[in-house]
């Protein structure tokens, strides 16, 4: 396994509202469905892609 600059590597899902997030190690186009699904089910709101916005349980309670 090649390592590389540890912000290059997983998948990250960031909060637009106050920089929340969540990562997985995984990557690649499933990685991301993966993430997005987790962070759905846990109360995140936004977009279901990539570029967002997306937002956070607090953050979603706020709106
Ligand atoms: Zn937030």
């Amino acid at each position: 396994m090649p390592t590389t600059d540890e912000g290059m590597t997983g998948t990250i899902l960031v909060c637009d509202g106050c920089g929340r997030s969540r990562r997985t190690s995984a990557t690649g186009l499933f990685a991301w469905d993966l993430l997005w699904l987790q962070a759905d089910q846990a109360g995140w709101t936004g977009s279901d892609r990539p570029l967002g916005p997306h937002y956070c349980t607090i953050c979603a309670d706020n709106e």
